[in-house]
Parts: structure tokens; C-alpha cells; sequence
């Protein structure tokens, strides 16, 4: 097994559902690390540089209105395997298809306002940990 790093997101539907502590207790009880976290408000134009690869999709507008709609918590998450333990624990994109207990199924209501974003492989996580903190921000 590798250590790895991983971005994650905790959305603004969670952050305003109080589930904040929850969602870190997830990650936490499954050797997890905290490595980097702060609180922000996006700007449209990071949200829009953040979910680029999305923006031919007709879903891009209401993602971006949803993702500036309130704060944010960006954390590095590091571990054994971080990158795909973080997107199982999240669970599937759809939280009416995730497994019971992952923190979809647990804490998101729609595809829409789905609670978390993990990076989806090593090269996402780089760019994505980059794109939010500087090396001295992250703990080693
Ligand atoms: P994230 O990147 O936020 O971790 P994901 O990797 O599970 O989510 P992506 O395919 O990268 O899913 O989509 C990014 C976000 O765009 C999703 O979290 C979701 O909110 C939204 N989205 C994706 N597909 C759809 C869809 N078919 N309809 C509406 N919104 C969607
Ligand atoms: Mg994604």
C-alpha cells in the first residue's frame, strides 16, 4: 500500500447541515489523516477553474452557483491508498445510489448538493492540493 494525498471538499450543503465534525470523524475512523484544512468562500471564477473539466456539461452553471452558495471546508486527507479510500468512503455521486453509511448516503439529499468532492486519481489530487494550498500549509 501507498501513503497518499487527497483533496477533499466538504460542500456547502454540509457545512450548513452542521455535519462538518461528522464528515471528519469518517475520514478519521478510517486512518485518515488531517494534513491541510481551511474554511473559504469560492469565487465564481475558482469554482469555474476548479470543476473545468466539467464545463461542457449542462449541469456546469448550477454546480458552480451551488458550490459559491456558502463555504467550504478544503482539507488534505493522507493515508495508506487516501485517494480511492476517501471516494469509497464518500460514496457514489448519486447519493439515492451510494452504499449505506458512506457519508453520501449519510449526509447529501440530492446529485446536486452531494455534500463532499474527493480527487478521482493521483494526477486530480496533485492539481487539486496545489490548487488550494501552498507546500508550507501541509503538515508532514
Ligand atoms: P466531485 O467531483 O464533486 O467529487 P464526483 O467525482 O462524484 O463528484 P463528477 O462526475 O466529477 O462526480 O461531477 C462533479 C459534480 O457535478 C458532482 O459532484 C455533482 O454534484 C455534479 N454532477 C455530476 N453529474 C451530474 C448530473 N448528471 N446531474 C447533475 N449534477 C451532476
Ligand atoms: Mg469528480
Amino acid at each position: 500500500m501507498s501513503v497518499e494525498k487527497t483533496l477533499s471538499i466538504i460542500k456547502p450543503d454540509a457545512v450548513r447541515k452542521n455535519v462538518i465534525g461528522q464528515i471528519l470523524s469518517k475520514f478519521e475512523g478510517n486512518d485518515l489523516k488531517v494534513v491541510a484544512m481551511k474554511m473559504k468562500q469560492l469565487s465564481q471564477a475558482e469554482a469555474e477553474a476548479f470543476y473545468a473539466e466539467h464545463k461542457e456539461r449542462g449541469f456546469f452553471g448550477d454546480l458552480v452557483r451551488f458550490m459559491i452558495s456558502g463555504p467550504v471546508i478544503v482539507l488534505v486527507l493522507a493515508g495508506n491508498n487516501a485517494i480511492l479510500k476517501n471516494r469509497e468512503l464518500m460514496g457514489a455521486t448519486d447519493p439515492k445510489k451510494a452504499t449505506p453509511g458512506t457519508i453520501r448516503a449519510d449526509f447529501a439529499d440530492s446529485i446536486d448538493e452531494n455534500a463532499v468532492h474527493g480527487s478521482d486519481s493521483e494526477a486530480a489530487a496533485t492539481r487539486e492540493i496545489a490548487f488550494f494550498f501552498d507546500a508550507a500549509e501541509i503538515a508532514h
